[in-house]
């Protein structure tokens, strides 16, 4: 069983002919609203590929609430532990102008509630799970409470370190696997993303004890370091990407998917490519994730 704690968000997703700039309003073109939060997005990720997933978040006793639990439902994900709170559900605010560029402003309201007495109150899933997932879109003293759980019952930790803004190096430290962007690891190592090479990946993954890391790297595929085999590129089919929202997310679900059903580290990786692959061909987020039946059909 995998368990996931983080952010359970509604993206609100506002087309603009250009972002605004301080002082300016502008109007949107089009507004739509998606079930998203990283969280959120690979629970269903996973749920969706076969795996058995407990979500721990908060919702908002809003109209937002509902529908990002029946979201989460419909994939699978058992959501009777995620806790509604007297707040609006969180959201982000998504500016996409027509150039293609984003700003986004995220109400994290009910995602603060996802505190380390709420962990405490449901520490006892943890006794059951093999993994468990976490990204930084909760408060930071319950990321550390969570990994000191997974230490207690021995539940593999799998941290995707997504958004940076409260990184810190020793969250990661012993992690079993860290599963970032190339952009998020060239900023935890300090580095230009360009100057990424691999012998700094592995000097960083063996000072930081990290067991295994895998770094998407967009439309070329994914790499992956690890103490056994050093490191091993995993190519990919270049997709015409139509919206690459929830591919990093569909990635992360994927490949945790097969890691617990003990398939060897490059199928899982494989596996993950072609399951983020086939999602960035489609609109939206959660909605664009596929099944099991359409990932294997690819694999085969
Ligand atoms: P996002 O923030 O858009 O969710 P990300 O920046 O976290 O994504 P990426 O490295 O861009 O993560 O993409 C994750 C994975 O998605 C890649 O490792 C790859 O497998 C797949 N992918 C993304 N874009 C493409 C593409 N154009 N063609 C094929 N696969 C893709």
């Amino acid at each position: 069983m995998i368990i996931v704690v983080g952010s359970i968000n509604m993206d609100v997703c506002l087309n603009v002919d250009k972002i605004p700039v301080p002082g300016e309003t502008v109007m949107a073109e089009k507004v739509s609203k998606n079930c998203g939060g990283k969280g959120a997005n690979q629970a269903v990720a996973a749920a969706r590929l076969g795996a058995e997933v407990i979500m721990l978040g908060c919702v908002g006793e809003d109209e937002n609430g509902d529908s990002l639990l029946h979201s989460l439902e419909m994939s699978g994900v058992k959501t009777e532990y995620v806790m509604k709170v007297p707040v609006a559900s969180s959201s982000a605010y998504i500016c996409i102008s027509k150039k293609g560029d984003n700003s986004i402003v995220v109400d994290s309201s009910a995602n603060r509630f996802v505190t380390v007495d709420y962990i405490e109150k449901n520490k006892f899933l943890f006794a059951d799970a093999k993994y468990c997932i976490l990204q930084m879109e909760i408060p930071v003293e319950t990321i550390k409470c969570v990994i000191k759980l997974c230490r207690t019952y021995n539940v593999k930790i799998i941290f995707n370190p997504s958004p940076l803004s409260e990184f810190d190096v020793r969250l990661i430290q012993g992690v079993d696997y860290l599963i970032p962007n190339e952009i998020e690891l060239s900023e935890i190592m300090g580095k230009k993303s360009d100057s990424l090479c691999d012998y700094d990946c592995i000097k960083f993954l063996k000072e930081n004890e990290i067991g295994t890391l895998v770094v998407t790297l967009g439309s070329l595929g994914c790499k992956i370091f690890d103490n056994v085999n050093e490191t091993v590129f995993i190519k990919t089919k270049e997709r015409e990407a139509i919206d690459t929202t929830g591919a990093g997310d569909t990635f992360l679900g994927a490949f945790v998917t097969a890691i617990s059903e003990r398939k060897p580290i490059e199928y899982a990786a494989n596996f993950a490519n072609i399951a983020s692959g086939i999602e960035v061909m489609r609109p939206g987020a959660q909605r664009s994730m596929p099944t099991r039946e359409e990932v294997e059909y690819e694999y085969n």
